[in-house]
């Protein structure tokens, strides 16, 4: 195993921003974890299984084909060869992920594709269940995470950028349901690992919980 840094928490509380900066100072490798069972979710999506088909997910998950490549630093997610980094943001994918990823099935096949990332390089990997159960032994784990209603402020900042129309409330209603599926489900639920740090980010900028976590890395590799 290299090094690793394993950061994890709700939704919307900046893991992948943080994450993606931390890998730019230090030259890890930022592996993005959701991407991944956002990849599987549309395979699903495509392949027309609803999220309560237990069965039908168990058996089609086998099937999909999803390989990690980075292109000029950035982590592409390819589906059956097709790169799919711009398909998997949707609201539509959020939730198929968050549903489907509570099948051992598409759980087994990912964390697998993670761990096996994780062997030959240092990383900076952010998910659900990467302190807990990807990686376990990671040098430095970290439990992101935020009030619901600034999560959701974040978002809603997010997508009125792009010019998106969106209401908080629904926004903050989605990001409740998904954390309670998340922290509720029965394989590898969503909590902070016994040796994790937790950074509330409520109140932070994105600098600050960027410092916050490099000096956890820069104590932990003196020692
Ligand atoms: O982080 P992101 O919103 O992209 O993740 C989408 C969904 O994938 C999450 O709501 C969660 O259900 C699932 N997920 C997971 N384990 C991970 C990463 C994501 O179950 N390590």
């Amino acid at each position: 195993m290299g090094y690793s840094v394993a950061i994890d928490g709700p939704a919307g509380a900046g893991k992948s921003t943080i994450a993606k900066q931390i890998a730019k100072k230090m030259n890890f490798i930022y592996v993005d974890t959701g991407a991944m069972y956002r990849a599987m979710a549309l395979f699903l999506i495509r392949n027309k299984v609803s999220a309560d088909e237990k069965e039908k997910i168990e058996e089609i998950c086998k099937e999909a084909k999803i390989t990690i490549e980075y292109r000029e630093g950035e982590q592409v997610v390819l589906l059956d060869g097709e790169n799919v980094n711009g398909l998997i943001r949707t609201e539509e994918v959020g939730n198929m992920a968050s549903a489907s990823s509570v099948n051992g099935e598409v759980r087994k096949k990912l964390v697998a594709l993670q761990q096996e990332l994780a062997k030959s390089a240092e990383v900076i990997m952010d998910g659900r269940d990467i302190g807990t159960c990807v990686l376990p032994e990671a040098n430095v784990k970290v439990y992101l995470t935020a009030d619901a209603r600034v999560r959701a402020k974040r978002r809603f900042d997010e997508l009125t950028a792009k010019g998106e129309a969106c209401d908080i409330d629904k926004i903050e209603a989605d990001i409740i349901e998904r954390d309670y599926r998340d922290m509720h489900r029965e394989i590898s639920p969503l909590k902070q690992a016994e040796d994790a740090v937790l950074v509330d980010t409520s109140e932070m900028n994105i600098e600050e919980v960027v410092d916050t976590i490099m000096e956890l890395i820069r104590k932990d590799r003196e020692v």
